[in-house]
């Protein structure tokens, strides 16, 4: 997937820091669901989180791309607070593919990639001619210009999946954030979506369910226990079996493949 031709009309890539410093959140005062979470993704990097089912994932996610004000701590975007940029500023420059998607709706495929313009037009004015080839290009490099036309919610997973990513970038952001986009995809749609991913040129900050996927594509791992950041760091570093027994509850074993690369993991119950 991907032309070099398609990146003729788009802004070259601009790639932004993230820094979570002490981060805590809960839904009332002293109730705390993440608690003093500090992590830092370089501009261009990959980011895979991991962790538990519940273990705070998506509340750390949320926190990231300012859907809820941390109760403790900041999140910063190149060195500023994201609490003191505005709403659409923020949306100009995080773009956001949640699992969520408008099924009920009759959008198109180009439809719904268009609407990543939203947060760039000036009040009510129709798209800009600009609006409309980014579109076209992201329909082209995402594969999906004969799905244009169709309706949205009646594609496969991997089809939906394919087209939100589109509408992230059209909207030319510094960073995408993913929560688990590989989820109900199968393998071989898996490693399409990462690849995709990993060939874009913003900061990815993404949840993944699958341990050994993160550790191919990601350039940092997170691994999420129980509200708290059990480890930080290069796949190499972060993956460890004994903080992934530990974090899911199972017997982790590692096995190294070649010396240079992330150790690989198979599981069983204790
Ligand atoms: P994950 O994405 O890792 O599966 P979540 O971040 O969705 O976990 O949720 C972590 C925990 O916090 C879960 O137990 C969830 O039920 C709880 N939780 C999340 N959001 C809220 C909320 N707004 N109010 C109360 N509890 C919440
Ligand atoms: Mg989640």
């Amino acid at each position: 997937m991907g032309n070099a031709n398609n990146q003729a009309g788009r802004s070259a890539s601009k790639q932004a820091r993230l820094d979570v410093d002490g981060l805590s959140w809960g839904p009332r005062p002293g109730q705390h669901i993440i608690a003093n979470m500090s992590l830092t993704v370089a501009a261009g990097e990959r980011l895979a989180i991991i962790g538990p089912n519940g273990a705070g994932k998506s509340t750390l996610l949320r926190c990231l791309y300012r859907a809820v004000r941390p109760a403790r701590g900041s999140v910063r975007l190149d060195g500023i607070d994201l609490w003191s940029i505005s709403p659409r500023e923020v949306a100009k420059r995080i773009a956001v593919v949640l699992q969520e998607t408008p099924a009920d709706f009759p959008f198109s495929v180009r439809d719904v990639v268009m609407m990543g313009r939203i947060p760039h037009r000036k009040g009510l004015s129709r798209w800009s001619e600009r609006d409309h080839d980014l579109t076209a290009m992201a329909l082209d490099e995402l594969e999906l210009r004969h799905l244009s036309r169709r309706q949205f919610s009646c594609l496969s997973g991997g089809e939906k999946q394919r087209v939100l990513i589109a509408r992230a970038v059209v909207q030319e952001p510094e960073i995408i954030i993913l929560d688990e986009p590989t989820n109900h995809l199968d393998i071989r749609h898996q490693l399409e979506i990462l690849a995709l991913l990993k060939g874009l040129g913003p900061t990815i900050v993404m949840t993944l369910h699958d341990i050994n996927l993160a550790a191919d594509f990601a350039t940092k791992v997170a691994i999420i226990q129980s509200g708290r950041i059990a480890g930080h760091g290069s796949p190499q570093e972060a993956l460890t079996a004994q903080r992934i027994s530990a974090a899911f509850d199972v017997t982790a074993c590692a096995h190294r493949v070649v010396d240079a690369e992330p150790s690989r993991f198979t599981f069983s119950l204790i």
